[in-house]
């Protein structure tokens, strides 16, 4: 008889968790993981952070120890690009070699976006995104150059804190304010202010228009006509989700299209983490997110969806963001809010920020207020909120949930 294979193309977070999950589930087949890194599975946020200062070295960053995948019959083939995928057939393309499949799981991630302007790949220009890029800039932020963290997303802000952290010279900038697009402009004028406190210096409404330097980066030239001087810039404008490999049966407008189970519109294809547009009840549409607790959670979801147990993926959207002794915890989604509530200390680092929509709490974000989470959790996605109450931090966050008895007429 033959022995049913199921295939993960992409040893990240993502891939890992559906293949740990497939041997939870008892799946007795074979367990294929294909990665293009040369490192087994690791984890991605020190490497902005902790790695990047030099405060943990590069054995702190492996999600399972090596023995782990024989243990659990994991057959990793890293170092492995799967360079075409055949969803007719069943088979993939890696390293020479065809492989079939009869369940495949797509957990490509994604890549960072490339600046397109002159001068781009002067020695000094760096991304972010391997455990290799973070080594490259770890060494090079030894010699405490002036640094350029060009978009102040999670990257830049993350890059800009740590750079200055290791005692470096440092200026951020975005054409909005920092993390803006995620957390909006109220949110962002704070951590702008925490920014320049720290001194970094906070640039909003330019871009780069040019790298300039005779054989490396010297400087950067922005859209205002001026210029920074730089020996050291890193690029975190966002990514694009890893969909060349695709075949044309699957949809790939924004990464690749599931249901709440992770299932694409191709039979036994599944798709989880950064790569998967996934639809998600709760928000009553599709969504792709690219956090770490997400393709954690997703991944393993498609691993059971994969042996056939179909249970809804939809938690409430989590994730972190740590910079200087700021602890961030977002919970829920708000891509578009009608308005904002701050509520706390914002001035000494502890406070959270509301997203609010049609009287609807679609998120929150919690700085240095991790204590808060439990209560909050259960207010995302609540109507019956006493709003006018949300700000006042002398208010426990309990008591401002509306029951029927208590709300006012
Ligand atoms: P990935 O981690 O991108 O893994 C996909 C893997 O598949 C990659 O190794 C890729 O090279 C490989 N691959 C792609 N195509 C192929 C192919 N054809 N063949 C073989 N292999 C292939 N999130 C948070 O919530 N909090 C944080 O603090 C945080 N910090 C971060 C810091 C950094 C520097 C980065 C880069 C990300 C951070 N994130 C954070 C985001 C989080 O790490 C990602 O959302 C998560 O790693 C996504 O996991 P994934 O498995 O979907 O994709
Ligand atoms: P990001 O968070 O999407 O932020 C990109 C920023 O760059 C946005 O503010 C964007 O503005 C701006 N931008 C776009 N084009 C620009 C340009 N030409 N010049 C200057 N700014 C420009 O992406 P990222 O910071 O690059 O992070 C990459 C990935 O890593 C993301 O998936 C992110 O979630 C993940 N990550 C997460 C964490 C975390 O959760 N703590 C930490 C690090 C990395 P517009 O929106 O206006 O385009």
């Amino acid at each position: 008889m033959k022995t049913a294979t199921c295939a993960i193309v992409g040893a990240g977070l993502a891939g890992l968790s559906a293949a740990e999950a497939i041997r939870a589930e008892g799946f007795d087949g074979r367990v294929l993981l294909f990665g293009d890194e040369p490192e087994l599975p690791y984890e991605r946020p020190p490497l902005s952070k902790e790695f990047l200062r030099g405060e943990v070295e590069s054995d702190r960053v492996p999600l399972r120890a090596p023995a782990f995948y024989a243990e659990h019959r994991i057959e990793v083939h890293m170092r492995t690009r799967v360079a075409h995928v055949d969803v007719q057939r069943r088979t993939l393309e890696a390293g020479k070699e065809l492989y079939t499949y009869d369940k495949l799981l797509l957990a490509t991630g994604a890549s960072p976006r490339r600046l397109p302007v002159a001068g781009s790949d002067l020695p000094g220009v760096h991304y972010l995104r391997t455990l290799h890029d973070a080594s490259v800039l770890r060494w090079a932020l030894n010699s405490r150059p002036r640094v350029l963290a060009v978009g102040a997303g999670f990257i830049g802000c993350e890059i800009a804190a740590s750079a200055r952290a290791v005692g470096c010279n440092v200026v951020l900038l975005d054409q909005i304010l920092p993390m803006e697009r995620a957390l909006g402009p109220e949110v962002g004028e704070i951590y702008a202010r925490y920014h320049r406190d720290r001194g970094v210096t906070v640039k909003s409404g330019v871009v780069v228009t040019e790298f300039r330097g005779a054989s490396r980066l010297e400087e950067a030239l922005l859209s205002d006509g001026t210029t920074v001087a730089c020996d050291l810039a890193v690029v975190g404008i966002g990514v694009t989700p890893n969909v060349s490999i695709l075949p044309s049966e699957l949809k790939t407008g924004d990464g690749v299209e599931t249901d709440e189970f992770c299932r694409t519109e191709v039979d036994d294809v599944f798709a989880a983490g950064d790569v998967a547009r996934s639809r998600r009840p709760r928000l009553g549409r599709s969504i792709r997110l690219e956090h770490f607790e997400n393709a954690e959670l997703q991944g393993t979801a498609a691993g059971r969806a994969m042996c056939g147990k179909l249970d809804p993926y939809d938690p409430i959207p989590f994730f972190w963001s740590y910079q200087y002794d700021l602890d961030l915890q977002y919970y829920g989604v708000a891509i578009e809010w009608e308005r904002v509530v701050l509520r706390g200390r914002p001035d000494e680092g502890s406070f959270t920020a509301f997203y609010l929509d049609s009287e609807r709490l679609e998120a929150a974000c919690l700085v240095n207020r991790s204590r808060d989470a439990s209560a909050i959790k259960r207010l995302i996605g609540q109507k019956s909120l006493a709003i006018e109450l949300l700000g006042d931090d002398s208010v426990p966050l309990r008591n401002l949930e509306l029951t029927g008895a208590s709300v006012r007429q």
